[in-house]
């Protein structure tokens, strides 16, 4: 079995097993507060989890991605936890990025590091 495989398996089999539970309902939360993005992206991330077509995305930017996280360069599985960040490129396109929800965490509360150069890497 190839990882990308096993990667989608353990998808399925963690939603099938309900641990997927980090959400909580912010009510004053709105996609219009920067302070809320990572919030919003929490919520992306357990929709796509929860959907079959969001799951195959997933997969899709796991694929892309060579099962690597942007970040720290090292393996994303499902057990560790990860997160989908959105980044507006220069020419205002979306890209999505899966990330551990570690670094995630990180690169939201750091301010430290540049988000642009993700997207310089070409992912
Ligand atoms: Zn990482
Ligand atoms: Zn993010």
């Amino acid at each position: 079995m190839k990882t990308s495989d096993s990667f989608e398996l353990n998808l399925i089999y963690a939603t099938d097993t309900k641990i997927v539970r980090w959400l909580k309902t912010k009510s004053e939360a709105t996609p219009f507060d920067a302070r809320y993005a990572e919030y919003f992206e929490d919520r992306d991330t357990e929709r796509m989890f929860r959907e079959i077509g969001g799951r195959k995305k997933l997969n899709a930017l796991y694929k892309t991605q060579g099962g690597i996280c942007p970040y720290c360069k090292e393996a994303i599985t499902v057990e560790k936890g990860f997160r989908i960040h959105t980044v507006i490129g220069g020419d205002f396109k979306e890209r999505k990025f899966l990330l551990h929800a570690a670094c995630h965490r990180f690169i939201h509360y750091s301010k430290n590091v540049d988000e642009p150069a993700l997207v310089m890497q070409g992912l």
